[in-house]
């Protein structure tokens, strides 16, 4: 199967990192990409797609940073980490996804692995955020892996395909709810290369790639084709070229990295010198 080309998306998550001072990282950012763009006006640059996941305090004077940002050309969406499977209600702590749409977000990441294992999320769970992600209007990063013991018995393809079949919500045709590559996007991040510095080998994350392409073709059928898929786990500025050349991977998600900014924009150089 010919891997079509899809824009690439490059996220960066946060996780439970940064206060109020952490914001100047996004000045650095903007300046960062306003380079890059015009460096590469003569060359035609490939057009990439940067999202950043903050910790949900962040995300109002990030929205208005990004704004600003937007207006002087520099294009950076904002997500969230997590979203409640509800609109609203009595959930201590909790953040719905109309609150996220609220606060500026365009995404939210569901079912990230430390979610899956701090708070024992099933597929299940996981399914029900995606779909109040999109109805109220988010993209929904829905996040699967497999963790070491997985792999090690050899279970990493149906582990994957279990949590993909039952984590994306299900076309609903007669509520205009279906799964499209613009609400939906898939993140393969094998637990064990998350915040580890180890990675699967190219042919490992290329089979585990194809495996989800060719399970959300014959799910969503030619939309299966366009819906994109990250990898994350370990993504640095050292790998990332060689990550991002890979067939079916479409960008990444980034931890760690993405918390210098120096080092999130030469992931974002990568993945502009692909294809
Ligand atoms: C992540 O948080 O989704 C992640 C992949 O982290 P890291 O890049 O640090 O491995």
């Amino acid at each position: 199967m010919k891997a079509k080309q899809l824009r690439p998306f490059i996220i960066g998550n946060w996780k439970m990192h940064g206060t109020q001072r952490a914001l100047r990282r996004l000045d650095t950012l903007a300046a960062g990409l306003a380079k890059q763009n015009n460096k590469a006006n003569n060359a035609k640059p490939r057009k990439v797609d940067i999202m950043i996941c903050p910790p949900a305090t962040l995300l109002l004077s990030m929205a208005g940073q990004l704004k600003a940002a937007q207006d002087a050309g520099q294009q950076i969406m904002l997500g969230g980490q997590d979203c409640h499977a509800e609109a609203s209600g009595a959930h201590t702590g909790d953040i719905s996804a109309p609150q996220l749409r609220d606060a500026g977000a365009k995404a939210s990441l569901i079912g990230h692995s430390e979610r899956r294992t701090d708070y024992n999320e099933t597929n299940k769970q996981v399914q029900a955020k995606a779909a109040a992600a999109h109805a109220a209007g988010l993209m929904a990063i829905i996040c699967i892996g497999e963790t070491l013991k997985e792999r090690r018995a050899k279970a990493t393809l149906p582990v994957i395909g279990k949590q993909l079949r039952e984590s994306v919500p299900q076309d609903k045709p007669k509520d205009n709810r279906l799964i499209t590559a613009k609400n939906t996007v898939i993140a393969y991040e094998p637990v064990w290369a998350i915040g580890t510095g180890l990675t699967p080998t190219g042919e490992q994350i290329a089979a585990v790639h194809a495996h989800i392409r060719k399970a959300l073709i014959r799910r969503f059928g030619a939309e299966g084709e366009r819906i994109r898929i990250l990898y994350g786990g370990s993504v640095k500025p050292s790998n990332a070229a060689q990550l991002l050349a890979i067939p079916h991977v479409n960008g990444a998600l980034v931890g760690g990295a993405s918390l210098q900014a120096g080092e999130f924009l030469k992931i974002i150089a990568a993945a502009r010198e692909i294809g």
